[in-house]
């Protein structure tokens, strides 16, 4: 058999492990996941109920178009219901967009350490990735403009960017979109958006009367904490929605992560508490980085990226086997590690066991 030449070195997606197979393992009875950047305290109770209520409903297809989703939506972006597409997962949105719009040979910009699905899905299309080093781990975008040819087709910016967790200010980001000519488009992944409290960060969806180039990202598998049911969006002008939905599978999200989303988006009290424990989360996990002597990039989602000035990925298997799961091998940051903010007991057991992992390693070296 003969796959597409350009998928054969194509690598399978590594997941943070999950903590069952990290019990099973290592014979642990409690594993602490800070890899995946899900969030600790679980959705809305009202997404459960919404979801346990649909449960009658399984033989029926879902609503292709989301239809009630989009307008409860549209309605909290400030948007219209045409402005918006649905995904399993903002993923599948940057899968449609690349198939959507990908000829062999065209080119697409992104950072040189960013979120890994933008690469993959333009290699799967045959198109021709140009990175650009981030600058302190925020994306350079000069340098990002200064690679725009004839060829280029999507530039992706991720913010805060994953895994660094820094951002863009507002002020450069409309200066990038002020030059970007007006036949690329700009992916504006916030997946992260709902945890920002900087008030120098953006609002993609402000932007986009003026921008029509412009797709911005978000999704219900971070602060909304439905990351199982698969469901993310994309907003955009009606022409570019109604083009990535030609390529869409009839019945891309499912009954109950519809009715979740529904229900998990009127919960906004939620959200906003999910947001104030994560910035003390922050300030916890940075006070004790301090302590430790240790530098991490400025953090604005709900994850870090920590030099822990060790291989990641020794660190990785130590704080395994004290039942910690974290995410390290990022190619660029060989002595960085990304961990996920937790509640303040994880974050306590983590930098716990961070600290004796640092201190065998210490010894030992
Ligand atoms: C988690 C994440 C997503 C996608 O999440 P879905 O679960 O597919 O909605 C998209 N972009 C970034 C940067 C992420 O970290």
């Amino acid at each position: 058999m003969n796959p597409k030449p350009n998928i054969v070195n194509l690598p399978v997606y590594k997941p943070g492990k999950p903590i069952e197979e990290v019990k099973k393992e290592l014979g642990l009875d409690e594993v602490i996941k800070l890899a995946s950047n899900e969030n600790p305290y679980g959705a809305s109770p009202s997404a459960k109920a919404a979801i346990i209520a649909d449960l009658d409903n399984l033989f029926l297809y879902p609503d292709g178009s989301a239809a009630d989703l989009t307008a409860a939506l549209a309605s909290h972006l400030g948007v219209q219901s045409d402005n918006i597409i649905f995904g399993c997962g903002s993923d599948e949105i940057i899968a449609l967009i690349a198939r959507a719009f990908f000829l062999p040979g065209d080119e697409t910009i992104m950072a040189d350490q960013t979120f890994s699905v933008y690469k993959s899905n333009a290699d799967i299309e045959s198109a021709v990735t140009i990175e650009v080093p981030l600058v302190d781990g925020t994306h350079d975008l000069d340098g990002m403009l200064a690679r725009v040819t004839e060829r280029t087709k999507v530039i992706w910016i991720c913010n805060p960017n994953n895994p660094t967790g820094t951002i863009v200010p507002e002020e450069a980001l409309v200066k990038f979109l002020n030059a970007v000519p007006a036949g690329v488009m700009v992916v504006l992944d916030e997946a992260y958006f709902e945890y920002v409290t900087d008030p120098s960060y953006s609002d993609g969806i402000r932007l986009l009367d003026q921008y029509p180039n412009l797709v911005v990202l978000r999704t219900f598998s971070k602060i909304y904490g439905l990351a199982a049911l698969r469901i993310g969006y994309g907003v955009a002008s009606p022409q570019i929605i109604n083009l990535i939905n030609k390529v869409r599978e009839p019945f891309n999200t499912s009954r109950l992560a519809q009715a979740g989303a529904l229900a998990a988006l009127a919960d906004q009290d939620y959200v906003e508490e999910c947001r104030r424990l994560n910035s003390e989360g922050i300030v916890q996990l940075e006070g004790e980085f301090k302590r430790l002597g240790l530098k991490s990039f400025p953090a604005h989602g709900n994850f870090i990226m920590v030099d822990v000035r060790k291989p990641a990925t020794e660190v990785f298997d130590a704080l395994l086997r004290l039942g910690i799961i974290v995410r390290a091998g990022h190619r660029l940051y060989p002595t960085c590690i990304r961990v996920t903010v937790g509640s303040a007991e994880q974050n306590k057991s983590f930098i716990t066991a961070l600290e004796q992992t640092l201190k065998e390693q210490e010894v030992r070296a």
